[in-house]
């Protein structure tokens, strides 16, 4: 932490009072709480990770509007300013990083550039000002538009900084946000679903018209995951196919209609997604609310989930969610983890589910995520941006826009190292854009007109069912008494892409893939409810399947027909009382019923959803590589 406190003093003039007590002695302000944002954007991504949503100047290299606050201060006097923040390029680079900011105080400018030193989420200690009682205006001024980034604000009595990290800045910082240990409301439903993608808003939907009161909790402020236009992956994979051909159907509702990755943010059509949900009386949208905790129901017997606490990502109120059945659609099963699901990271061995397509060797490499960019016509500069990576007249990417093939972090964890996964999609657009726009002078009618600052997840932990589909199913189109939704695109599994790796050896960032054919294998029930956790579905990325497997489930129109399946099943369990399995076990044909018909609504629907289907075996077309 830089240090200032001597200065702090001289400037002061006077020993510093000890305070009076705790809320006395510090102002505790969430960046993301910031009443006006200014061009700063609330990452929540990494919550679980660094223990906050925080605010990032995601500028593309221009410097974004101040974020502003007001505070009220307890006492008139000499305040320590504390800042936690990060330097990002920190992993690839000693250099003094980009993402500087400084902060302003009841009006004053203080001196000191934050952000660009140090190597973990730390307090830096910006100066010290006089205050006098009443309110002071905070304000976050960006210097580069490069990722700069602040958790929290902490103004104190004491040249003291908070904790640095773990349990004891979590608990200091609920003391200090005065959040209870648990939530003082309670709020009863049918069924509450966590996670707002296809799968996620499938699910909530289709319960909901089974006459479910549902709660679906997202931690983006828009519907649809990666398809959203904070994404922008286009839905892939067929609706309508294979035993149930009412399945999907509904995502006629909602779905985009034209084709592409990483197009401008009309394409999503994210309106859609949200007057869908809006659309529906018994669905109650929680977003931008995170799943953060769960209370388990006492007792010896078989686990199950009481409660889910969720916290609004900018105020950080939190309430507890109740309900008999639950699901997860986070895609990485973090509900499911949280309740002491099993789960599973990585790749199977061959040996271990007879997989052709599997390493020899189990490890825990997974598909990786993409921070998708384009550039647009707009003559511009860009600044030099150079973190040590080693782009070179033949390394660089001479292009002007990167989509899926753009991946980061196979070889990292998805859940514990998904900053550093995210921001190495940063680095390296923008290392690479600087090459070509400074070094070869490439491009200067164009200028960067989108970089995600979500970044899109394909694989993290898998949820383990009663049953784990794997590519046995698929390959011999096995047939399941409990099968429901069919698969139908390519198991398509993804690489680092050798011309890549050959410069950037430890950390590629460009990916392959193999595409396999496959049979519209139906994929058995047993695979969209916890084995461990009595009232627990999961529907979308982080059902019951093996890597493999994933590599056919994956794509959001199949994600969507999980959640459907799993929005029918919990129709099924409330009219009986019973958990997931029980369907299972005496109810299949309820839930083959409601299958046959599908939860769209009725009467005409459009049919839009005819690109990127990817093949099945028994269609006519030739396989197409489309992802
Ligand atoms: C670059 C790229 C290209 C791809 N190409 C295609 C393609 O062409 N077609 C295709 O169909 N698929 C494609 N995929 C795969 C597909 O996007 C994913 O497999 C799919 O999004 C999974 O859907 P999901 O609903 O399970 O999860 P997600 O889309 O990841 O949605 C999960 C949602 O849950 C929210 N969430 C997570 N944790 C919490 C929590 N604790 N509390 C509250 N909310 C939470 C997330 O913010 C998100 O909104 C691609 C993926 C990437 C990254």
């Amino acid at each position: 932490m830089m240090k200032l406190a001597l200065l702090c003093a001289v400037l002061a003039g006077a020993a510093v009072p000890a305070a009076a007590g705790k809320a006395a002695s510090g102002i505790w302000v969430e960046a993301e709480a910031f009443a006006a944002k200014g061009g700063w954007v609330v990452d929540q991504q990494f919550m679980d990770e660094m223990g906050s949503a925080y605010l990032l100047a995601h500028g593309m290299g221009v410097p974004v509007a101040d974020a502003v606050t007001q505070v009220t201060v307890p006492a008139g006097g000499q305040w320590h300013v504390y800042v936690r923040t990060y330097n990002w390029t920190a992993p690839w680079s000693d250099k003094r990083g980009p993402g500087a900011f400084r902060i302003a105080v009841g009006g004053k400018t203080l001196e000191p550039e934050l952000g660009a030193t140090g190597s973990r989420w730390e307090w830096q200690e910006a100066g010290c000002v006089q205050l006098p009682r009443g309110t002071a205006e905070l304000r976050l001024r960006d210097l580069t538009g490069f990722d700069g980034r602040v958790d929290a604000v902490y103004l104190s009595r004491k040249a003291a900084a908070p904790p640095a990290d773990g349990e004891a800045l979590t608990a200091f910082r609920r003391r200090m946000l005065a959040l209870p240990d648990d939530p003082a409301e309670v709020r009863p439903y049918d069924f509450v679903v966590v996670g707002g993608g296809i799968a996620g808003m499938c699910a909530a939907v289709a319960a909901a018209r089974q006459g479910l009161r549902v709660a679906l909790v997202n931690d983006r402020p828009v519907l649809g995951g990666n398809n959203s236009a904070e994404v922008r992956v286009h839905l892939g994979g067929q609706i309508e196919l294979g035993r149930y051909p009412a399945l999907g159907r509904m995502q006629r509702e909602f779905a985009h209609s034209t084709f592409g990755n990483a197009r401008p943010a009309e394409s999503y059509e994210d309106e859609k997604k949200q007057a869908f949900i809006s659309g529906e009386p018994l669905v109650e949208l929680y977003a931008p609310w995170r799943a953060v905790s769960v209370r388990m129901a006492p007792g010896a017997g078989e686990r199950r989930i009481a409660s889910v606490v969720v916290r609004q990502v900018e105020s950080s109120r939190e309430i507890a969610l109740t309900a008999p059945l639950f699901a997860d659609c986070t895609g990485d099963g973090s509900l499911g983890v949280m309740a002491g699901a099993d789960s599973r990271y990585g790749r199977e061995s061959r040996e271990e589910y007879g997989e052709s397509l599997a390493q020899e060797k189990a490890d825990s490499t997974v598909l990786g995520a993409s921070v998708q960019w384009y550039s647009e016509e707009r003559p511009g500069t860009f600044p030099e941006f150079d973190y040590g990576l080693p782009f070179s007249d033949e390394s660089v990417q001479r292009v002007t826009m990167g989509e899926w093939t753009w991946e980061t972090g196979m070889q990292h964890d998805m859940t514990r190292e998904f900053e550093r996964i995210r921001d190495y999609g940063l680095l390296v657009i923008y290392s690479n854009w600087s090459y070509l726009k400074n070094r070869l002078g490439l491009y200067p009618e164009r200028s960067l007109g989108w970089v995600a600052f979500v970044s899109g997840k394909r694989e993290s932990r898998r949820l383990l069912g009663d049953y784990v589909f794997k590519q046995d199913d698929i390959d011999k189109n096995v047939f399941h008494e409990d099968g429901t939704f069919s698969v139908s695109w390519t198991i398509d599994l993804h690489f680092p892409d050798p011309a890549n790796t050959k410069y950037f050896p430890d950390e590629p960032f460009k990916a392959r893939t193999r595409h396999t054919p496959v049979y519209p294998a139906a994929v058995p029930y047993r695979c969209l409810y916890s084995r461990n956790v009595g009232n627990l579905f999961m529907a979308g990325r982080d059902i019951s399947v093996t890597h493999v497997a994933l590599g056919s489930t994956r794509v959001m129109r199949t994600c969507g027909m999980s959640g459907e399946v799993v929005g029918l099943a919990a129709g099924v369990c409330h009219a009986h009382g019973v958990a997931p399995r029980e369907v299972y076990r005496s109810y299949l044909s309820e839930l083959q019923a409601l299958m046959e018909k599908g939860a769209a609504v009725e009467g005409p629907l459009p049919d839009n959803q005819h690109f990127n289907t990817s093949s099945v075996l028994s269609a006519p077309r030739l396989l197409k590589a489309a992802e």
